[in-house]
């Protein structure tokens, strides 16, 4: 067989090259899983020099600290069955540098000139990011049993102070003057709002914190029989027509479900137009799965808000329209923890159409409130 030495020199040469200055660990490993070469970043990370890692079985290097089963696992089994593998998390308690948590990929390259296999194993160092998100998890979690416990804590003496302004409103009717009435009346109004507003809060992490093993299937024309007797009174008071397509089963959390069409009906009630509220629910299969749709005749929403409302306390309306501006962020949670995404389509004075997906064969996200996301990827 002849061999371009030439040619391989210089392969040989890029590949060392480009080896070098990769900024993460990377180690070339022969057939035989014995280091053919490592990087500077390898020998910095691991504190190893080349003589004791060259021409030694990745097994036996720093006295046997790579001698890790999940390592072996991936060597042995599955790079030879897939000749790659990527994003393997790997824990690892090295004697020399502490506990490391480590991403590694792979590739099984075929060296012609060799005549035999080489593998290309890259270590990325995630220790320190990996413990960057774990404090981030934990802070974000006490922030949120914080505003938990704040929120319930203050429902009692918002009650107190609604009571008795509302008593003093009540016991002083036209004795105290005409802006003492006035001043008294807006302090029932702010006492009402607030307490409007932690009711909103708490409902929101009552509902959005579900637990996974909430989820089963469910009849979602179930939910919309619950949803339609829960707003019995609005839809009396407002005229409304609200009408569904025959609703499909999903795997979901019924109470969560529920919450999202009601805020959903609601609001399309709420923000009705001049004609009696119309309000149509439907369901259709697509690639993603169930796509719902809520669609109105109300009064719109200009398209540049269109990702703004589902912001928390995010609203298009003043004080005069009651509402604290949780409902859509918190069908938007919701929609999310059951891997879905959540937009609105419409015109200002055309009515809206919210839209909602639901996977099919759905893993139900059980994270902790992350930064508001794209809710429009279409
Ligand atoms: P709230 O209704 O308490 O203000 P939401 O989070 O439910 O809060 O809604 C945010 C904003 O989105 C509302 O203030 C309103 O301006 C707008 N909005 C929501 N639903 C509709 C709808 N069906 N038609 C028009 N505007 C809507």
């Amino acid at each position: 067989m002849l061999i371009d030495i030439d040619a391989a020199k210089r392969g040989l040469d890029l590949a060392e090259a480009i080896v070098e200055t990769v900024r993460e660990p990377l180690v070339i490993l022969n057939h035989n899983l014995k280091v053919v070469s490592a990087n500077k970043a390898f020998y910095e990370t691991f504190q190893a020099t080349s003589q004791e890692t060259e021409g030694r079985l990745i097994y036996d290097l720093g006295e046997r600290q790579w001698d890790i089963p999940k390592l072996r696992e991936l060597l042995d089994n599955i790079l030879p069955a897939n000749s790659t593998f990527r994003d393997f998390e790997v824990v690892h308690e090295f004697a020399s540098v502490g506990r490391k948590v480590m991403l590694l990929n792979a590739r099984e390259v075929f060296d012609a000139n060799a005549q035999a296999r080489t593998i290309l194993l890259a270590i990325e160092d995630t220790t320190d990011r990996k413990r960057a998100e774990d404090m981030l998890k934990a802070t974000n979690a006490e922030l949120q049993n914080f505003a938990y416990a704040l929120t319930h804590d203050l429902q009692e003496p918002v009650r107190m102070v609604v009571n008795f302004t509302q008593l003093l409103a009540r016991e002083n009717e036209g004795k105290l003057g005409e802006q003492s009435d006035k001043f008294i009346a807006y302090s029932v109004e702010g006492a009402l709002r607030i307490e409007a507003l932690l009711k909103a809060l708490l409902n929101y992490w009552e509902t959005t914190e579900r637990g996974q093993g909430s989820f089963a299937a469910v009849d979602c024309n179930d939910v919309f029989a619950k949803t339609l007797e829960n707003l019995q009174a609005v839809i009396a008071q407002s005229g409304a027509v609200v009408t569904s397509e025959p609703l499909p089963s999903v795997l979901a959390d019924q109470v969560m479900l529920t919450q999202v069409f009601q805020n959903l009906i609601g609001n399309s009630i709420k923000y009705r137009g001049e004609q009696p509220p119309r309000i149509r629910i439907a369901a259709e299969r697509n690639l993603e799965g169930w796509l719902f749709s809520v669609r109105d005749n109300g009064i719109g929403i200009d398209p540049q808000h269109a990702e703004r409302i589902f912001g928390m306390f995010k609203r298009l309306h003043g004080p005069d329209t009651p509402g604290a501006g949780i409902g859509l962020a918190l069908c938007k949670k919701v929609v999310e923890r059951h891997g879905g995404r959540i937009w609105v389509e419409s015109e200002t004075g055309q009515g809206a159409t919210f839209k909602f997906t639901i996977p099919v064969r759905n893993v139900p996200k059980n994270r902790i409130a992350g930064p508001a996301g794209d809710t429009r990827r279409r």
